[in-house]
């Protein structure tokens, strides 16, 4: 299996002044995308300097090391491992050589036809070093590139050949490329900053560098930065079609961006009052599983009517209970993570608000959690439809038999978690509160209907697989 990431990418390009603390600002502003490794790669000079760690963003990067990275051009990276092992190779940037100069590549994203391109490249006498998709990526790039000498023109050639979601941030030399996959399904924004141009998995990150948002980058569009400017902007040829990923706004993205155009507090706000409609619940409180579920809450409370109490608190220090490899160990850090206010919930009938439920064993916890708090009924309300199926461009939902919702109704489900109900928002619901069309949308995980071909799914565009 390639190592597949869901992460967080942001590149510079300054004039007169050093690309490392910008990138290292936006980067701890996209941490939440990846608390599993981060790295950044500057150039001074056709010189590469490049660093990255395992752990959190300020940990790794001392003032010092940050000192050491020079030059006013660069790229960094927070990886949030889905597969692959999760060790300091597999962390990004990836240094390669392009012709005989050093380059360094960050993605976000997964490529569907992975074993496809790799096996072409191998035909091609290429050496692959480890089996990621960035690298692959990086090398259909360079061999491009010796066909046709232009960068940008092998890029987009190179594009078209990998199918799959995808945000990449590529170094050469002084120059930033950015490019997204041709269906925009993961979220690149562009925008400017003090004495230059950025770019960025998210608008936070942009404001988080002093910067702010200008535009996302379109679907199939690459764009280059050079010298603190956007250089030029070109795009591969594609259907004018989207398949944004719906989980940036129902989970993945923070509150306080804006992903392609629709602010993702309000799509959640809205959510929460779409689901106030679709499912009312007679309860005394609305509780929101924090922190994701929040605005889905605040939402639910406006539309209903009944007050909103934070009863559950999470600890500022525990992370990632998601992606722990067992179940026992996920169901123990829940306990650590969240903590009843005391009292709050004693005799109350309480409308519990999640984002969303992939396995279902965080509610599981926290339903019983509020029972244990006095709650004398727990109805669940999802802000995300029912997660059915994988997804295969970079969130971490792999498996049919994991999703608690692939094979169960909302009373099933509603058993397995031992809640008095459980509704989920409606796809149509979900729709409208983000605000665009479905066929703007990648809907994958939850119809089993993708926007591309992915071998034995179901998938909406004409073009197969084996025409690339
Ligand atoms: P589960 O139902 O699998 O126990 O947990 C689902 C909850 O985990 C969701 O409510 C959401 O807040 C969070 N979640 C969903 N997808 C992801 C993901 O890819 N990474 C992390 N860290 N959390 C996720
Ligand atoms: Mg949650």
């Amino acid at each position: 299996m390639p190592a597949r990431d869901a992460c967080g990418v942001v590149g510079v390009s300054l004039q007169g002044k050093g690309a490392a603390p910008f990138l290292f600002r936006g980067l701890r502003a996209l941490q939440h995308r990846g608390q599993e490794s981060a790295g950044i790669a500057t150039t001074s000079h056709n010189v590469m300097h490049h660093q990255k760690g395992m752990g959190l963003v300020h940990e790794i990067f001392s003032q010092e090391l940050l000192d050491s990275l020079r030059g006013p051009s660069g790229i960094g990276h927070v990886r949030y491992p889905t597969t692959g092992a999760t060790d300091l190779e597999n962390a990004q940037p990836i240094i390669v050589k392009i012709r005989d100069e050093d380059a360094a590549i960050a993605h976000n994203g997964d490529i569907v036809n992975f074993e496809r391109v790799r096996r072409r490249l191998q035909a091609q006498g290429v050496d692959l070093l480890g089996n990621a998709d960035t690298e692959m990526m990086a090398q259909t790039i360079a061999l491009e590139y010796g066909h046709t000498r232009d960068l940008e023109a092998a890029i987009r050639r190179a594009c078209a050949s990998l199918i799959g979601g995808y945000a990449v941030v590529f170094l050469v030399g002084n120059r930033v490329f950015a490019f997204r996959d041709p269906l925009g399904i993961r979220p690149l924004v562009f925008g400017t900053v003090e004495s230059g141009v950025a770019v960025a998995s998210e608008s936070v990150a942009l404001e988080m560098m002093g910067g702010k948002a200008v535009r996302d980058v379109e679907p199939g569009e690459v764009l280059v930065l050079e010298r603190g400017q956007l250089a030029h902007t070109s795009k591969i040829p594609n259907t004018g079609e989207s398949a944004h990923c719906m989980f940036e706004w129902v989970y993945f993205s923070r509150p306080d961006s804006v992903v392609d155009r629709q602010p993702v507090y309000d799509v959640r706000y809205r959510i929460g009052l779409r689901l106030a409609k679709e499912a009312p619940a007679e309860s005394d409180l609305v509780v929101p599983v924090p922190d994701s579920a929040r605005p889905q809450a605040l939402g639910f409370s406006a539309g209903s009517g009944i007050p909103y109490a934070e009863a559950l608190i999470k600890s500022r220090f525990v992370e990632r209970t998601f992606i722990l490899p067992d179940q026992r160990r996920r169901e123990q850090e829940v306990q650590v993570k969240l903590h009843p206010v005391p009292g709050l919930l004693k005799g109350k009938r309480i409308v519990l608000l999640d984002d969303s439920i992939v396995r279902g064993t965080t509610l599981r916890e926290i339903v019983q959690m509020a029972r244990g708090a006095g709650a004398v009924r727990v109805d669940v309300r999802v802000g995300c439809p029912p997660i059915r199926a994988p997804c295969y461009f970079g969130i971490d939902m792999k498996d049919r038999r994991q999703l608690v919702a692939s094979s169960r109704s909302e009373d099933e489900v509603a058993k397995v978690i031992g809640a008095d109900s459980v509704h989920y928002i409606s796809i149509p619901g979900l729709v409208e509160s983000i605000g665009l069309r479905a066929d703007e949308l990648c809907l994958g995980c939850l119809t089993g209907r993708y926007p591309v071909e992915v071998p034995e799914e179901r998938h909406r565009y004409q073009k197969s697989l084996a025409e690339f």
